[in-house]
């Protein structure tokens, strides 16, 4: 009957009854394909015994579904073997069918917790962990040999007090996570890097200013172009700049009004508030270049998807503005010039690109999520798990 593979969800099966009982519903069914002996693919069957399979199937609304199959023991005259009759959909010995183990899969999936699934389904919650834990396996497998993306992006994030730091490795260009790796140390990565597929293919990667990064990639990923994260950057130009400050002027760098004003972009800045800025700043000239100068940096670092013709102009101003940090005088100034100095060549790589690290900041801020929804990972294998199947 055509009908019978819609109501049950599996093909192949014929429905004889259906009733209520206890609250739920059953189904009772007969397997009408054909049957070969699992051994030998022989078809030369000898029926021996039969009986009835009671498996949990999946849930109607509200209501729970139990299917009762007709089940056959057959001698198989070609190999001479008995065996009980295998069913398409549902796995030998168990006791639930493939569709409601993935239904629970999906429920856990979409956020409703162990627990509570282990009330409203009456089984237990190691199932739903097990079974769970299976389809993810189920999932991954299916992609385990994917080389690595052409557009990288790599960064750290936090684990576990005891654990430490792991860093994620994402598909910029399909925005999804390819792999998380606990550890973000040279040593700690190497065993990994060292048996990555399509390493020779990757061409650019995205990283924060990291320098441990940034031998990895000089040493693994020979064809790629390294490319600095603009919020990084930005963040360190601020960083500096504000420390310069606070040597100036101890007292009102404090003020939080005034602090907010001085790192915000000039062109945010309502008129009322420049006013202000600019009346603070004509109290100390000296302040008053760095801001300046500052300004005309950040403009400088805020450009992007240019041409190449382009970005070689503006390397050379990024070159004299990294000489007048670094020969300005305040200490902090000059080390925010050394370090701009050294990575001056994946900050222009950054005007060239259009991506960045944003993508992978934000599939960190999933990653914590999910740890949330498990209440914490003691086991990183278990995490990654996750993380590979829910960032994907
Ligand atoms: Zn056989």
């Amino acid at each position: 009957m055509p009908h019978d593979a819609v109501i049950l969800g599996l093909k192949d099966y014929e429905i004889k009854d259906m009733y209520r009982a206890d609250g739920g519903l059953v189904i009772e069914a007969r397997y009408s394909g054909p049957v070969l002996c699992p051994h030998c693919n022989g078809v030369r069957l000898r029926k021996k015994d039969r009986f009835v399979r009671r498996l949990r199937h999946e849930s109607w609304g509200m209501r729970q579904c139990h299917v009762h199959l007709e089940a056959l023991k057959f001698h198989c005259q070609d190999c001479g073997r008995y065996f009980n009759q295998r069913f398409p959909g549902i796995r030998c010995r168990y006791r639930s069918t493939e569709v409601f183990r993935r239904q629970i899969f999906w429920q856990h999936y979409d956020g409703i917790c162990r627990k509570r699934l282990s009330e409203r389904q009456h089984i237990g919650t190691a199932t739903v962990e097990r079974w769970f834990h299976d389809f993810l396996e189920r999932e991954i497998s299916e992609r385990s040999d994917e080389p690595c993306p052409q557009e990288l992006g790599i960064d750290e994030h936090f684990f576990t007090k005891q654990k430490g730091y792991a860093t994620t490795f994402c598909d910029l260009k399909h925005h999804k996570v390819y792999d998380v790796v606990l550890g973000r140390s040279e040593l700690s990565l190497q065993a990994y890097m060292g048996r990555l597929r399509g390493k020779d293919k990757v061409r650019v990667v995205c990283i924060d200013l990291s320098s441990s990064y940034r031998s990895i990639i000089r040493k693994y990923f020979p064809n790629a172009k390294i490319v600095a994260d603009r919020f990084h950057v930005m963040r360190l130009v601020n960083h500096h700049f504000l420390a310069a400050w606070r040597e100036i002027d101890p007292q009102r760098s404090r003020n939080r009004g005034l602090l907010s004003l001085m790192r915000r972009h000039e062109e945010n800045l309502k008129p009322e508030q420049k006013e202000r800025l600019q009346a603070y700043l004509a109290e100390y000239p000296a302040l008053e270049a760095i801001y300046a100068f500052k300004q005309r940096l950040c403009r400088l670092l805020r450009k992007k998807c240019c041409t190449a013709k382009r970005c070689r102009r503006w390397i050379r101003r990024l070159i004299s503005y990294i000489n007048q940090l670094k020969t300005c005088g305040i200490e902090q100034l000059e080390t925010l010039g050394r370090t701009l100095g050294s990575w001056d060549g994946e900050i222009a790589a950054m005007w060239r690109f259009s991506k960045n690290n944003g993508i992978t900041e934000g599939f960190h801020n999933k990653m914590e999520t999910i740890s949330r929804m498990a209440y914490g990972f003691r086991n990183f294998d278990n995490y990654r798990l996750r993380v590979r199947v829910m960032c994907a």
